[in-house]
């Protein structure tokens, strides 16, 4: 059992929170910008609150968090009563915002410089993933602190690895996404040609999906999307934000990203069609509207 501070209990932190004390027996403080967030998420789980992020890390083995974007994360870390602030000597500092890696380099080195460790460790798996503590954790930093972290997050995921040093984490959360992206495009199309063409939807995905064709997304999207159903998980904003973290990333290292770049922009439409909340799976809205 370690001292555990949990910060930002929105769609994803809320349930991760919930796994580290009911799953992991810790004793775990939770923080919350929007304190009636916090009180609801004690009153549920007997866990404690504090009223800022330095007052949650202080005395923790680790601090989580998981916030919106680099700006978010720099508040809450390095803002008035920011959660360095609070951090004891030896302690790990682990974040699972999705963020850039530039901003993991330099929180790992003002970590580093102030005595604790950090962990960049964004995940995938979606409210589903940590409702049900089956998240995948991709990780960057040090590997005797992530060695300690690693126990710590086991409550809530079903694959974390460490990928490399400080930014290898968010590096890899970029690839995923790049992976997601023109494959949900891909799909949309397939089933909007699939429709035009008269085919039944269903027949033809339950035949395909036993063969080349077949991906997490066709099986557990593909009657939602022909039903023009978009309320499940990852919204669009949050895909622009990552999205763009790839296209900065690419800037920098040289990558070539032209089908991710294009499908932002069709994201970008989705946003104007009223779609910044519906989930990822939209992109077929453009195309049968
Ligand atoms: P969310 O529901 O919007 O929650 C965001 C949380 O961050 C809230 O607790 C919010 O506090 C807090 N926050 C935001 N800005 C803050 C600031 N400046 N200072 C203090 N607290 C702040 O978002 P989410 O869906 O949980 O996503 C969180 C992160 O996980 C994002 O980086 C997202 O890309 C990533 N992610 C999400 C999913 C998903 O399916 N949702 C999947 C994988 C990864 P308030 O309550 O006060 O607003």
């Amino acid at each position: 059992m370690a001292k555990v501070a949990f910060l930002g209990l929105g769609v994803m932190g809320y349930p991760m929170a919930a796994h580290l004390k009911a799953k992991g027996g810790h004793d775990v403080t939770v923080y919350n910008r929007t304190a009636a967030k916090a009180q609801a998420w004690v009153a549920q789980h007997q866990g404690r609150s504090a009223p800022t992020p330095k007052a949650a890390a202080e005395g923790q083995d680790f601090v989580m968090t998981c916030v919106g974007n680099d700006d978010d994360l720099r508040q809450v870390t390095l803002g008035r009563e920011g959660a360095f602030a609070g951090m004891r000597k030896g302690a790990v500092f682990v974040d699972h915002t999705t963020a850039s890696a530039e901003i993991a380099r330099e929180l790992y080195a003002e970590a580093k410089k102030r005595g604790f460790d950090f962990i960049d460790a964004p995940v995938s798996g979606g409210q589903a993933g940590a409702e049900n503590g089956v998240l995948t954790v991709m990780c960057g930093g040090d590997a005797e602190p992530y060695g300690r972290a690693e126990k710590v997050i086991a409550a809530y995921a079903r694959m974390c690895k460490l990928l490399g040093p400080a930014g290898a984490g968010q590096l890899t959360k970029m690839v995923n996404q790049i992976c997601i992206a023109g494959l949900v495009q891909g799909l949309a199309e397939g089933i909007h040609f699939a429709k035009k063409a008269g085919l039944d939807v269903q027949a033809v995905i339950e035949t395909i999906s036993k063969g080349a064709a077949q991906s997490w997304q066709m099986e557990n999207r593909y009657q939602t999307m022909a039903a023009g159903k978009f309320d499940f998980g990852f919204a669009v904003d949050w895909m622009r934000k990552d999205l763009a973290i790839c296209a900065g990333e690419a800037r920098k290292n040289g990558a070539s990203l032209p089908v991710a770049a294009l499908v932002d922009q069709f994201y970008a439409e989705v946003q104007k069609m009223g779609g910044r909340r519906w989930d990822t799976s939209s992109l077929i809205a453009r195309l049968d509207r």
